[in-house]
């Protein structure tokens, strides 16, 4: 148990990053650095081509295989750069030991390049099942012909019939949401709004077979050119479960490697969470609850009790398929889902994520760097590299107050001084009287995060740990201290 080093993915980019062409150059810059740090692998942003061109996020998807090759909407580069700076980053993090999740984006398209006349009826946005007109003709931005890729990688035309649906008729300005004739909502999506299968743009039909064997050909294609480890996959929950199963499976088997894949599936209901991953457990989620309640925390004065933080969360009922993270680019000030977690509990909320045993923790990019409206977290490289080095072991919690929790890494052989005590406060100030194991008795313990004077475990290892009110203390071996100071 434990010997194998601690992973830890960085989400490789924020909402308001400049629009500068310059990202995959930056990211690559930093591959040295980060895994000096203790990242092992790192998410990048979708690669291709979307409506808003060189400003698209990535997430308003155009054309899946213009990864900044073609002009197109505007500019031949995307937001993050050329499709050589792309593979070029890609080879930079591999050639650090740097695992590359690339994101994939295939609810939705945006920016068609022709209308269609298309026959539809009008649905309820509060409840997509209810029909609200009858079949009318309107007209579509649904045709995607990708006059600036000219074919090249693929000749596929996207026409009205590889959708569900739009919300937008160009006749005449209305903006209902839309379902073409002849089709209908898939069944296995998240059921909010009746069926949330359709949430933006053109929604597409992933389950008609020319659409479905045009994206494996893609999955394909994308894959053995990045050489990429994995996925991150956007929206899920707007999409037939059914699907991933299926293109996971049928990628991975032509390229002959697995691939991790990680879903964002944005409910905070763990039985929803669970009920996607099913029996065949063919991706892990993202811990949605557990951002919630660690945003919870931070807004609530320390009325939130702190004992009960996991209780409901992925990462207790699944460990091994739970991806933890505190914020990311949608959380983050300014953004739809904005729930981002107060600045005053950002380290703690991380200490709890990085020095936990259970779960594999991502890191936002703009904690640890700070962007235009996030500032960086000044522990975070600190706690990083304390979870690849020292915290390893069995875990004991002790989650006995609302106010101050606390756990401790007893460490393991292969780790050299590893174990670690982590006290957390939410209220006052406190002391937690823990222990940190038969490996670590009659020692110092130093304060390594939180600026208390050091203490000496007893004869069995327990020993009384200090944090400030609202704040985190970290703790290891005085042997510990001098490993972590060994690579700052
Ligand atoms: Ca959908």
């Amino acid at each position: 148990m434990g010997c194998q080093k601690n992973k830890t993915l960085l989400q490789g980019f924020s909402w308001y990053l400049p629009s500068d062409g310059l990202h995959w150059e930056r990211v690559a810059r930093r591959a040295q650095e980060l895994r000096d740090m203790g990242i092992t692998a790192v998410w990048l942003p979708p690669a291709y081509k979307g409506a808003a061109g060189a400003q698209d996020v990535g997430y308003g998807v155009y054309d899946l295989y213009d990864l900044g090759e073609f002009d197109q909407k505007g500019s031949i580069p995307t937001k993050y750069g050329t499709r050589e700076a792309f593979l070029k980053c890609v080879e930079e993090l591999h050639a650090h030991d740097l695992k590359v999740l690339v994101d994939v984006v295939l609810n939705q398209r945006m920016g068609a390049d022709e209308c269609e006349w298309v026959p539809a009826v009008a649905v309820a946005r509060e409840d997509r099942n209810r029909v609200v007109s009858g079949t009318q003709t309107i007209e579509a931005w649904s045709k995607f012909t990708f006059p600036g890729r000219a074919g090249s990688y693929s000749d596929f035309i996207w026409d009205w019939k590889c959708f569900h649906g739009v919300d937008y008729n160009a006749a005449n300005g209305d903006n209902s949401i839309f379902l073409f004739e002849g089709k209908h909502w898939d069944n296995n999506v998240t059921h909010e709004f009746g069926n949330f299968d359709y949430l933006m743009g053109c929604d597409v039909d992933l389950l008609y077979p020319p659409v479905y064997d045009e994206l494996v050909r893609w999955g394909i294609w994308f894959a053995e050119l990045t050489k990429a480890d994995g996925f991150r996959l956007d929206a899920v929950k707007h999409m037939e479960r059914s699907f991933y199963i299926r293109w996971l499976n049928d990628v991975q088997a032509a390229v002959g490697r697995e691939l991790y894949a990680v879903g964002e599936y944005w409910e905070s209901s763990l039985g929803s969470l669970e009920g996607y991953l099913g029996p065949e457990r063919v991706m892990s989620l993202f811990d949605v609850f557990l951002h919630f309640k660690l945003h919870d925390v931070s807004v609530s004065n320390g009325n939130m009790d702190l004992s009960t933080i996991f209780d409901g969360t992925l990462v207790q009922a699944d460990p091994l398929n739970a991806v933890t993270f505190v914020d990311n680019h949608d959380t983050q000030a300014g953004q739809a889902l904005q729930s981002y977690v107060e600045d005053w509990f950002k380290p703690a909320a991380y200490a709890l994520i990085l020095l936990n045993e259970a779960g594999y923790p991502c890191v936002f990019y703009g904690d640890l760097y700070g962007t235009d409206r996030v500032d960086a977290v000044p522990e975070l490289a600190r706690l990083i590299r304390i979870r690849e080095l020292l915290a390893y072991g069995s875990q004991q919690n002790w989650s006995d107050s609302p106010d101050v929790i606390g756990f401790t890494r007893e460490g393991v052989d292969e780790w050299e001084s590893s174990g670690c005590a982590v006290v957390v406060s939410d209220r006052a100030q406190g002391r937690k009287r823990m222990c940190v194991g038969p490996r670590h008795c009659n020692e110092t313990w130093v304060c390594v995060v939180g600026n208390h004077p050091n203490v000496q475990t007893d004869g069995e290892g327990w020993a009384d740990f200090d944090v400030s009110g609202g704040g985190l203390s970290v703790y290891v071996s005085e042997s510990g201290s001098s490993v972590l100071r060994k690579y700052e």
